[in-house]
């Protein structure tokens, strides 16, 4: 991944007042980045980073919004997480209340460890985040070697 990083935010309803949080405090490291959020996370994110950016006299970043996760949000990003098109993942889910989509949140969340994809889901972790060296550099995760499973033989009998 390069310097500038594509960081994809989501954030359950019980969760968007700690996102929405996170993002005005660390304004200033999310503007270096393309962000894709879900749609309704992705409003909020887009305002809240408009304000400050524009209280500093900055220039907000690119913030693409995709569905809403239960309308199929979540599903987007896990697709563009195989197609290389998301680094980093935010994702504020809910440890409280069942959610509508909870496959597609267990979908994202199984696609962000196949792809060694840095991922958040609390404020801890993503400050720590936020703060690494890395964030800001050039990094290429590992990844698996799956061609012995691409290649595998089908039993068809
Ligand atoms: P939302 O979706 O940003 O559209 O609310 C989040 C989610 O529930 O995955």
């Amino acid at each position: 991944m390069k310097k500038k990083k594509n960081i994809g935010i989501v954030a359950h309803d019980n969760r968007k007042k700690d996102i929405m949080e996170w993002v005005a405090f660390n304004w200033k490291e999310l503007r270096q980045h393309d962000l894709i959020c879900t749609g309704t996370t992705g409003k909020l994110v887009e305002d809240a980073l408009k304000e400050k950016c524009e209280e500093h006299g900055e220039v907000p970043p690119t913030v693409t919004r995709l569905k809403s996760g239960p309308l199929g949000g979540d599903q987007q990003l896990g697709a563009m997480i195989c197609e290389g098109k998301v680094d980093i993942l935010i994702f504020f889910w809910d440890p409280m209340q069942p959610q509508p989509h909870d496959v597609d949140v267990k979908a994202l969340l199984r696609i962000t460890v196949l792809y060694n994809i840095p991922t958040a889901s609390n404020r801890s972790t993503a400050d720590f985040m936020v703060t690494s060296e890395l964030f800001h550099e050039e990094y290429e995760p590992i990844l698996k070697d799956y061609r012995s499973y691409i290649t595998r033989d089908v039993d068809m009998e």
